[in-house]
Order: structure tokens, then sequence, then C-alpha cells
């Protein structure tokens, strides 16, 4: 059955004329509470709603079209039906990302990726006109998002790429084209989704997969075994070592905290905490050398990035130090901040970590390393906290909830210590700031 009224069809009307109107009106906006005026509203749908439902709200609260993929709600000149939202809106990027001839950046890995981008953005945005994706924005949803903010002097896109299974690192290189990647590390996180540790170096490897078909370049961590081992057979690779003469050497100078840097004879002090942030660093800095940013520049790009969001933030309590790392953890990245953490010069030294998810049935085995590595570094005191955890067994003192905790920490005080609160998001362990 056609449907009633006045609306444009996308099967008449191709990509290129729905780009036209994307040109002209230059938002867009995939929810009602966030309609700017004469935007283009998306009608996404997600687990729980129906964008096509909100579309004429989007309407009057002043979206110059809405674009919908269910006929019932297509009753104006400004709906315009097409099959599938999502798909429209990624062909709506996909095509944007090739209109301009912006250098696109692609990362992906299993931890740091924000870090790395904001870095990366951080250095080239003082010698380049860029964008990067905002937040944590780096799906099938947000990487559209990210690509449809490219404006038409926008040299250099930095486009963080986020995946829990396979094939979606590949179908997010075919929305975003990029011409470069770089995989921050291949680590223990979405084990559920990947199946297993090769389960995730297949599903992040889709990144060097897509850019080797045209022998793009790929930026790499010649230290990391996983990862030179991966690109060994391949030519137009740029890598940095600490010991390597290969590759862009770039020493660390110390990470107590604070993470600091030598690169061609210049000190880099950075705001970023654990030795890992140092790999985060060493990227944005060969990004930096690819793209012919000055050293000065360089450096000042490291060193004004600031981390926010509970991601290895340093604070100062009641007389602690605490290292907030509440963000998330997975047990690569639980491992990282303790090695990290143990090495600091602090004598009194304690952990609250809390569980870690989506580990699927590698769970009690993964919680269970994490705990023994916990205890083996002898930390002054050190607290276990979730469901996952309370099953461990070790010398460490358990909570089997965030409440119990609570409870334990009316009575129990700190003072003059050095604190590290490390958990997944779902446990918000941030809140653990507000009972020492
Ligand atoms: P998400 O999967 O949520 O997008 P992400 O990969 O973007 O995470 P970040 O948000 O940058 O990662 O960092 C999250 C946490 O991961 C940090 O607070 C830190 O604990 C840890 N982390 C950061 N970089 C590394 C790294 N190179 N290796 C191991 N752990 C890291
Ligand atoms: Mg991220």
């Amino acid at each position: 059955m056609q449907p009633s009224g006045l609306f444009l069809y996308i099967s008449f009307m191709k990509i290129e004329k729905l780009h036209e109107l994307f040109l002209k009106f230059s938002t867009i906006s995939t929810d009602t509470r966030k309609v700017t005026k004469d935007c283009i509203f998306f009608a996404l749908k997600g687990e729980n709603f129906d964008g096509n439902t909100y579309a004429k709200k989007a309407l009057e609260s002043g979206a110059k079209y809405a674009v919908i993929d269910d006929e019932r709600f297509a009753d104006s000149d400004a709906t315009i039906l097409v099959p599938d939202v999502l798909t429209c809106l990624q062909q709506l990027a996909n095509f944007h990302r090739n209109f301009y001839k912006t250098k696109v950046i692609a990362l992906t890995g299993s931890n740091g990726k924000t870090t790395t981008k904001e870095l990366i953005n951080s250095v080239l945005c003082t010698t380049y006109k860029t964008i990067a994706t905002v937040g944590n924005l780096n799906n099938h949803i947000g990487v559209p998002l990210t690509l449809l903010a490219i404006k038409e002097d926008t040299e250099i896109a930095i486009i963080e790429m986020g995946a829990n299974h396979q094939k979606e690192i590949e179908f997010l290189c075919n929305i975003a084209e990029p011409d470069f990647g770089y995989i921050t590390n291949f680590g223990k996180a979405h084990l559920e989704g990947f199946g297993s540790f090769e389960g995730v170096i297949k599903g992040k490897s889709e990144l060097y997969d897509y850019l080797q078909k045209d022998e793009k370049p790929i930026f790499f961590n010649a230290d990391d075994e996983l990862q030179a081992n991966k690109l060994s057979n391949y030519i137009n690779k740029f890598g940095f070592s600490e010991t390597d003469s290969h590759y862009y050497n770039i020493q660390l100078k110390e990470a107590d905290p604070f993470v600091q840097i030598i690169f061609e004879n210049q000190e880099i002090v950075s705001n970023l905490i654990g030795a890992y942030n140092f790999i985060n660093c060493c990227a944005a800095i060969i990004m930096g050398k690819y793209f012919n940013v000055s050293i000065d520049q360089i450096k000042n790009g490291i060193e004004r990035y600031i981390p926010s969001n509970n991601r290895s933030q340093v604070l100062t309590q009641n007389t602690n130090e605490i290292i907030l790392d509440a963000y998330n953890a997975n047990p690569s990245s639980m491992k990282a901040a303790l090695d990290n953490f143990s090495k600091l010069k602090t004598t009194k030294k304690i952990v609250f970590l809390g569980d870690m998810f989506e580990l699927g049935s590698t769970a009690p085995e993964e919680h269970q390393h994490i705990a023994e590595l916990t205890s083996a570094l002898n930390f002054t005191e050190a607290f276990l906290i979730g469901e996952n955890f309370d099953v461990t067994t070790s010398d460490l003192k358990t909570f089997k909830s965030f409440n119990e905790l609570a409870v334990f920490l009316k009575t129990n005080t700190f003072k003059d210590a050095s604190i590290l609160i490390k958990g997944s998001r779902g446990m918000a362990l941030e809140r653990v700031l507000d009972l020492l």
C-alpha cells in the first residue's frame, strides 16, 4: 500500500540528494530532546524505543526533516521515508566521508582508545584542522555521526572504533574508509563477544586487514610482540620502540606517578599516570612526526592533555592521593594498573578493585588471576568488590556488593595513603570517593 501524504521516498531519492539536504542544514539529531532548529532528525530504533514514533515531535521541535522507516509516520513532506534509517545514516556518513579530501585515521584496540584518540587530536590540532570522535561514540551509530562532523576545511578526522564481536571493525572500516590505522593493543576485553583472546586479536586486526588491502599506512608499537608479528611482512608501517632503531625511538623516563618521555632530546611531561599511558603518548608522537608537526607542538599537544571521566585521574582528598581509574576494567587494564601502582615509590598503598564484566565463561578464572596477582603484590591493604571477586580465594578482603563495602568504610578510614580505585563501569567505583 502506498503511504498517504507528501514525502520523499529514498528509493527515488538517491543518497546524493539526501547529502545535499545535509550540506544545507548540516546538523543531525537522533534524539528529540536535542533537536536543534533546522536539523535533520534520524529516527533510529533502540531496544526500548522506536524513533519513528518521535518523528512528529522532532518536526514540531524545529527539525527540518525527519528520516523514518515506518510509512505509518510519513505524513508530511518533511518526512523522508527510507528502507532502514540506520543503514541510511551509515550510507550518508560514508558518502560524506568521501565528499571532501579529509584524511581519516581510525583507531581501535582493547584498552586506551579514547585516551590515545584525545592525545592524537591534541597533537595534530596544533597544526591541522581536525575533528575527532566525541567522548566514546565509537560504534555503528557513533562512527557515522563522527564522520558527519567533517567540514569542508577538516584536514584530518580521528575516529575511535569500538567492537565487542567479530566483523564489527570491518563494518566500521567500510563506513569510515580509513587512510591510516592504529591498534592500541590486543587485550583481554570483551572476551564474551569475541569468544577468546585469539578472537580478540582476529577481531581487532580487521583494521589491519582493511588497510593492508590497499597498502595504506599503519602505525604500531614495535615493542608489542603481537603487533610486530602481525605486521612482520607489511611494508607500509610506522612504529615506535624503546630499543629497536628501525623505528622512532621514544624513551619512558619515568612514570611515578606521571609519565615523562624523552623524544628527540626533548623531555615531555604528561598529565597521565601509568606506564600504559606511555604507549598511548607514543602513538600520538609518531603520528605527529608522520604529519610533520614540529617537536615543540608535539610536546605541547601531549603536555596539555588532562584526562577526565574517571580515566586514570589523580586526585588529592583528605591527605590521600587517589588514582581514580573507575571508568572501566578488564583483565589487561587491571593488570597494567596494578603493575603500575605497585611500582610507585609511596609506601602506604591501598587498592579497591571492582568486578570486571563481559568476560563470559572466563570470568571466574580471570577474577581469580587478578586476586592472586593483587595478593602477590603485597599492598598495604587490598579490597575486592563484587559478586565475581567474592567467590575468589585469596587472603584479601572481599565484599559481595558495594553496599557491603560502604558499611565497612563507615568504621574504617585511611590517611596519608596512595589509593587505587578500578573496576568495570557497571561497578561505578567512583562512589568510593564519597566514603573515604
Ligand atoms: P572503551 O572500550 O570504553 O572505549 P578505551 O579503549 O577507549 O575504552 P580509555 O577510555 O582510553 O580506553 O581508557 C580506559 C582505561 O583503560 C584507562 O583508565 C586505563 O585504566 C586503561 N588503559 C588505557 N590505556 C591502556 C593501555 N595502553 N593498556 C592497558 N590499559 C590501558
Ligand atoms: Mg573509548
